[in-house]
C-alpha cells in the first residue's frame, strides 16, 4: 500500500523514531510562522472541518501498524494545524484502541486549545506538545504572523486551561527567532506565561533547516543557554538535532519514492534521510545525487549543513 497520510519513521528530536501522520495538507495553518519548515502558509484558515478524510488516514495506520513496526511513537501532526481537522478524536481514539501498545503525541500550534472540543480530542493523546514563541501583540505578529482575530492572551490562557486539566505529558516548544522574539522584555513575558502554564518541560528550539522565511538566523549555542538560563526555574532543555536506532531498512524498490515523500514533508540532510530509510549513508546518498541530477531534490546549505528538499 502507498500512504497518502503517514510519513516516516522520522528521527524526531523531540520524540524518538517516530511514525508522521500528517491530517492536514500542505499548507493549511491559522499561523504562517516565519520559521515554518513546511514552507509558507498558503490557506491560512481557522475553519475547523474533515481537511483530510479519517477514514482514510485510519486505513492507511491499519495496513502500517499491523506490522507491528519499532517506533517510539505515533505522532498526528500536519504540513499545518493538525487540530483543524475534526477527524483528530476518531484517528487518535483508533490508534489507541486497536494497537494500545503505541504512544501518541499531537505536535499542535497551541492556539486552539481554548475550545473545549479541541482539548477534548487533547485529551487522548499520551503526549502534548504545543508551541508558544510571544506574549506581546507585537512580536506575535512578527514571529507567527496569525490569522487576524487569534489572539495570544486567549491563546496562553487556554494552553493553561489544557495544562491544569492534562495528566499525561505536557512539553512546551518555544522556538527563538534572534532579533524577533528574545528581547528582554518578551522574554520576561514568556517567562510568566510559562510559570504559568507549568509544563513538564520547556523545549527551546531554534532554526536547523530551511524555514519559510530566509531572513530568519538560528540562534548560537550561547543565544540558547543565556535564554534557557533566563527563562529557569521553568524546567528548560535546549533540543539539538539526535539520532536514534535506525528504521527497518527500506528495499532498493522503494529508496527513491521514501526519500521524495519524506522530502515532500520537510528538508533534511542525508544523515536524517539515512535514519529515515534504515539504509547506509552511502546508499542514501546515492540515491540523493541521482534525485538531485534527475531534478527531483534541490540543495540548499543552512547553517553549514546541507539540507536536501523536493524541488
Ligand atoms: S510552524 Fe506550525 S504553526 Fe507555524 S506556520 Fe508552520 S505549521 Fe503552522
Amino acid at each position: 500500500m502507498s500512504y497518502t497520510y503517514l510519513f516516516g519513521p522520522v528521527a524526531s528530536r523531540r520524540l524518538g523514531l517516530s511514525l508522521g501522520v500528517d491530517i492536514v495538507p500542505a499548507k493549511v495553518c491559522n499561523l504562517n510562522c516565519v520559521y515554518c519548515e513546511c514552507g509558507k502558509t498558503t490557506v491560512l484558515s481557522a475553519e475547523r472541518k474533515e481537511w483530510a478524510p479519517p477514514l482514510a488516514i485510519i486505513a492507511e495506520l491499519s495496513d502500517f501498524l499491523a506490522t507491528s513496526p519499532k517506533l517510539d511513537v505515533v505522532t498526528i501532526t500536519g504540513s499545518g494545524e493538525p487540530t483543524l481537522n475534526t477527524g483528530i478524536d476518531a484517528v487518535v481514539s483508533f490508534v489507541k484502541q486497536s494497537f494500545p501498545g503505541y504512544t501518541t503525541a499531537l505536535l499542535t500550534n497551541g492556539t486552539l486549545l481554548s475550545l473545549p472540543e479541541v482539548r477534548r480530542a487533547a485529551h487522548l493523546f499520551d503526549c502534548v506538545l504545543p508551541s508558544l514563541d510571544a506574549v506581546s501583540d507585537e512580536t506575535f505578529s512578527k514571529v507567527n504572523r496569525p490569522l487576524r482575530g487569534l489572539d495570544s492572551a486567549a491563546i496562553i490562557a487556554g494552553i493553561a486551561q489544557f495544562a491544569r486539566e492534562y495528566k499525561g505529558r505536557l512539553w512546551l516548544e518555544v522556538f527563538i527567532v534572534p532579533g524577533v522574539n528574545d528581547s528582554l522584555n518578551e522574554l520576561a513575558l514568556l517567562k510568566g506565561a510559562i510559570l504559568s502554564i507549568a509544563p513538564g518541560r520547556v523545549q527551546l528550539n531554534t532554526l536547523d533547516r530551511p524555514g519559510a522565511s530566509a531572513s530568519v538566523r538560528p540562534a548560537t549555542t550561547a543565544e540558547l543557554l543565556d535564554i534557557a538560563n533566563f527563562l529557569r526555574p521553568a524546567p528548560v532543555e535546549i533540543i539539538s538535532r539526535a539520532y536514534t536506532a535506525p528504521a527497518a531498512s527500506v528495499g532498493d524498490s522503494a529508496l527513491a519514492s521514501t526519500i521524495l515523500a519524506t522530502l515532500r514533508r520537510r528538508p533534511c540532510t542525508v544523515e536524517d534521510l539515512a535514519v529515515t530509510t534504515g539504509r547506509p549513508i552511502n546508499d542514501t546518498a546515492s540515491a540523493l545525487s541521482l534525485l538531485v541530477k534527475r531534478g527531483g531534490v534541490s540543495v540548499r546549505i543552512v547553517a553549514g549543513d546541507r539540507f536536501y528538499g523536493a524541488a
